[in-house]
């Protein structure tokens, strides 16, 4: 169970930083910086996501069959272990077994909850009602986002992970007690279509995470108002008819034009809640020079409630 690094120590007990690394500027072996554990350099590369590349940054890694120390900053299990103990309410649980749990009906609730007050604050009562209310949905707020905020640090934590095994063995996903791999939780762009399909045949909506490289923040002046929007990169798929191309979107979207301040084209993008899926469309491809014609769009919507449904994480 590990996280990447952005730093190591080399045989001569020099810290070592990735530039220094990309230059070969160590000794070997390489060593975690809080722990003995042997660490190995993994250079930076650059993959496609449908017509976008995008640049995978360098980093160190466990080499296989070390761990980090139980005290270690890297180690998967005592960083849950501290966003359990800092966790409110039911969210976060250790089982008898040891495990942790991480309660997604109870996030699901929490994301309900402030959507249902923020839609009451919109539609308030008189002056001083609206005070008294105002002070109570502040109140209930900042209780339902600390649980959303803890699922938020719980992923971030398998954002710096390799991959789900890293996590799923420790951390188990629960919704209304029935158990939901990873695999079906946390979605990266090479999952999105996965993603897409398990959304549209589902009966009960689960919150989801996505991550993945952001394309464009845009705004947008609409017939309904003013939004802004956040496209992700997303992946294409062969069809059976040469001239078509399945291609998938996630975006999110807000009414609340400061929401994603901060945000820009090329960062990585963690995004959770309750995703919509739309009914596949169809639409031209506009470029002349492709023997692309078609486009079958598989659109994956977010609206987050919350500022700790999103966060920034490294590549
Ligand atoms: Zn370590």
């Amino acid at each position: 169970m590990a996280s990447k690094m952005p730093v190591a120590i080399d045989s001569t007990r020099r810290k070592i930083t990735i530039s220094m690394a990309e230059c070969s500027d160590y000794e070997s072996p390489l060593e975690c910086e809080f722990c003995d554990a042997k660490v190995s350099f993994v250079n930076g590369f650059t993959r496609e996501v449908g017509d976008n590349i995008i640049s995978v940054n360098p980093y160190f890694r466990l080499k296989t069959s070390n761990t980090h120390g139980s005290e270690c900053k890297y180690n998967v299990e005592g960083q849950v272990k501290v966003i359990v103990r800092e966790s409110e309410g039911n969210v976060l649980t250790q089982t008898e077994s040891g495990k942790f749990e991480l309660r997604l009906l109870a996030v699901k609730k929490a994301i309900q909850k402030l959507q249902d007050l923020a839609n009451k604050k919109k539609n308030g009562g008189s002056d001083d009602q609206k005070e008294i209310k105002e002070k109570g949905y502040i109140k209930s707020g900042q209780k339902l986002g600390s649980y959303i905020n803890s699922a938020l640090r719980v992923l971030k934590v398998r954002s710096f992970c390799e991959e789900n095994a890293d996590i799923e063995n420790l951390l188990e996903l629960v919704f209304d007690g029935v158990r939901l791999p990873w695999k079906d939780f946390y979605y990266e762009d090479k999952d999105y279509f996965r993603c897409y399909s398990n959304i549209r045949k589902a009966t009960v909506t689960v919150p989801i995470a996505i991550i993945g490289v952001i394309k464009s923040v845009r705004a947008i002046d609409g017939e309904k108002g003013k939004f802004t929007v956040i496209n992700l990169a997303g992946p294409y798929r062969k069809t059976d008819k040469k001239d078509t191309l399945d291609s998938v979107y996630v975006s999110i979207w807000s009414p609340d034009v400061g929401l994603f301040e901060g945000y820009k084209a090329g960062d990585v993008l963690l995004s959770f809640g309750i995703f919509d899926a739309a009914k596949v469309t169809e639409k031209p491809n506009n470029s002349s020079t492709s023997s692309v014609r078609k486009f079958r769009n598989h659109d994956l919507r977010l609206w987050p409630i919350s500022k700790s449904q999103l966060c920034k994480v490294s590549g």
